[in-house]
C-alpha cells in the first residue's frame, strides 16, 4: 500500500512541476529500515532511498580519426569546430589563434597563449589535439603546446611519438611534476584525444585539506592516477602546493609549434565532502547538519500520510536525528496504532497483515540499531498480537 501510495504522489507532484527534496521516486522500493543507518561520518543509510536519483545525462559518441565525436548532453562545449566557437576563447595579442577550414582550432605561433572565456573548477575535461604531419625539432621542441588546467597546472601536449625527452614534460605529463604512466601516443598528424579529471586543491583557514589531483588519459590508456598537484608544476623550478581559484579560465599554449586542437568539452563536477558535497565520508559536523536536513524534509513529507504510513515515515525521520520531540510524537502514535488493533475484529486484522508485518520489521530495525529506547512498548505489544494471530507459523 505504502508503495502504491508514494507512486501516486510522484506522479501528483511531477505533474505539478514539484521536485521534493527527498526523492518520493525512492519511496517506490520497498527497502527502507533495510541498510545500516546513518553514522557520524554519513548523512545517508546504506541502499538509502531518500538519496536523490542520479540525474540522466545522454551519453555523447566517440571520436574516430576522420571525425569528431559528440559531447554528453550536459558538457559545456568550448570548441566543437563551428564557427561560432571561436568566440569561447581570447587572447591578448593582435596575432589570433585560427579556426582552419577543417574546422579546428589551431595554433599561430607568435600569437600566444589562449584562454577560455568560461571560468569553471573541478572538471571532466576532454580535449582532443593534433601534431604537425611534418615533423620538425625535437625534445620539447615537437608539436609542442599544453592544457592549462586553472591557467596553473599544465598537462603536456608534445608530440612524443618517437621524441625522447625529459620524463616529466612527456605528452600527458603534469608537466614538471609527474611523468605519465606510459607513451600512448598516436603517430604525429593522427588525433590523440585527452580526457582529464581535475581537482583543484582546497583549503581551510589557510591549511590544505585536500592537495588537489588529476586523473589524465590519453587514448583512452591511465597515465596519471589522481596525482596530486603540488602546487601545479612549471619549467626549471619546483612548485609549492598552494590554494587555487574556485573558478578560473582555460589555457592552452603557444609554444610556437601548429599544433591543433577540436572536440573540447567540459563538464563540471559535483562538490567533493571536503567542499560542502554530500556524498562521501562527511566531517561529523557536515553530516550532522546534512542528517537534520533530511530528518526535517521527511516528516515534512509525512504530512500528506496516513495512519501507519505516516508512523513509519515519522519513525524513518528518527533514523537521520534523534529529535526528542520526533520520539515521543512515534511513542505516541504507535501506542494509539496498538489500541486500536486490540479493538479491531480477525478480519479487520487479517486485511491489514501486510502492512502490521511491515510495521513489525520497521520497529525491529529501529530496536537493533538503537534508534528506538529499549522500553518502546509498541513493539512487544504489535509482536504479541502477530503471534495470537498465528502469522509467526510456517506454512
Ligand atoms: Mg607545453
Amino acid at each position: 500500500m505504502q508503495n502504491l501510495r508514494s507512486k501516486t504522489l510522484f506522479t501528483v507532484r511531477a505533474a505539478a512541476g514539484i521536485v521534493p527534496f527527498v526523492s518520493i521516486l525512492g519511496a517506490a522500493h520497498a527497502d527502507r529500515f533495510y541498510g545500516d543507518p546513518p553514522d557520524a561520518n554519513h548523512p545517508w543509510a546504506v541502499h538509502d532511498s531518500n538519496r536523490p536519483q542520479p540525474p540522466r545525462v545522454e551519453p555523447g559518441t566517440f571520436s574516430s580519426q576522420e571525425k569528431q565525436g559528440t559531447p554528453p548532453s550536459d558538457a559545456i562545449v568550448l570548441f566543437d569546430g563551428a564557427e561560432g566557437s571561436l568566440a569561447n576563447w581570447t587572447s591578448s595579442k593582435e596575432k589570433k589563434w585560427i579556426r582552419t577550414e577543417a574546422g579546428t582550432l589551431q595554433c599561430t605561433p607568435g600569437a600566444g597563449d589562449i584562454h577560455s572565456v568560461a571560468e569553471f573548477g573541478d572538471c571532466q575535461l576532454h580535449v582532443e589535439w593534433t601534431a604537425p604531419t611534418e615533423v620538425r625539432g625535437n625534445s620539447q621542441g615537437r608539436g609542442n603546446s599544453g592544457i592549462f588546467l586553472a591557467g596553473e597546472t599544465e598537462i603536456q601536449v608534445l608530440d612524443n611519438f618517437d621524441n625522447p625527452t625529459y620524463a616529466d614534460g612527456f605528452a600527458g605529463s603534469v608537466y614538471g611534476v609527474n611523468p605519465p604512466m606510459a607513451n600512448a601516443l598516436h603517430k604525429p598528424g593522427e588525433w590523440q584525444v585527452y580526457d582529464i579529471v581535475f581537482r583543484r586543491p582546497v583549503y581551510k583557514d589557510g591549511e590544505e585539506v585536500d592537495s588537489g589531483h588529476v586523473t589524465v588519459f590519453v587514448n583512452g590508456v591511465l597515465v596519471q592516477d589522481s596525482t596530486p598537484l603540488e602546487g601545479g608544476g612549471g619549467h626549471k623550478s619546483r612548485s609549492k602546493p598552494k590554494p587555487f581559484p574556485e573558478k578560473s579560465r582555460l589555457k592552452l599554449q603557444d609554444h610556437g609549434n601548429t599544433v591543433q586542437y577540436r572536440n573540447i568539452w567540459y563538464r563540471p563536477l559535483v562538490p567533493r565532502a571536503v567542499e560542502g558535497g554530500t556524498d562521501g565520508r562527511l566531517s561529523e559536523e557536515a553530516a550532522m547538519a546534512k542528517r537534520k536536513e533530511i530528518a526535517a524534509s521527511i516528516r515534512e513529507d509525512s504530512a500528506e500520510l496516513r495512519g501507519s504510513e505516516r508512523l513509519l515515515r515519522v519513525m524513518e525521520s528518527l533514523c537521520y536525528e534523534q529529535d526528542e520531540e520526533t520520539l515521543k510524537r512515534v511513542a505516541e502514535m504507535s501506542d494509539r496504532m496498538i489500541a486500536r488493533l486490540k479493538q479491531a475484529s480477525p478480519e479487520r486484522l487479517e486485511e491489514r497483515k501486510g502492512n502490521l508485518m511491515q510495521v513489525r520489521s520497521a520497529f525491529r530495525y529501529m530496536l537493533n540499531h538503537k534508534l528506538l529506547p529499549e522500553g518502546f512498548a509498541a513493539a512487544p505489544a504489535l509482536e504479541e498480537l502477530i503471534e495470537a494471530q498465528g502469522w509467526n507459523e510456517k506454512k
